[in-house]
């Protein structure tokens, strides 16, 4: 059904059911708790993914506070943990030239963040 609206996880805007990123609060997985990285499902209190069983909650380099799979930076002490793909969400290997999942070239993306 083209057009079919739900409200977003974390500011609770109406947005278009396939979005991976809300265009309000730039959040990513708007609609649903998933693997940041290869999108199955997930459920709030899972520790690894069941799909591809990769950490949904790293430890900050810096801090070591749990960073849970809806947060790309830590909260405690903002230490980016995390770089997403700007076209699909995917979870991004640093400073890779194209985004593993959609092939997506990351070169402007990486001077953005200046990585
Ligand atoms: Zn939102
Ligand atoms: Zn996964
Ligand atoms: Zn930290
Ligand atoms: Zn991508």
């Amino acid at each position: 059904m083209p057009g079919y609206k739900r409200p977003c996880r974390f500011c609770g805007k109406l947005v278009d059911e396939n979005s991976t990123v809300c265009p309000f609060c730039t959040r990513a997985h708007p609609l649903q708790m998933v693997c940041p990285y290869c999108f199955a499902p997930i459920r709030v209190d899972w520790k690894v993914c069941n799909a591809c069983a990769k950490p949904l909650i790293v430890a900050c380099p810096k801090c070591a506070a749990p960073i849970g799979p809806d947060s790309d930076a830590c909260e405690r002490c903002h230490t980016v943990v995390r770089y997403r793909c700007p076209t699909c969400a995917a979870v991004l290997t640093l400073g890779s030239r194209r985004c593993d999942r959609c092939g997506a070239k990351l070169k402007e993306y990486w001077k953005a963040h200046g990585v």
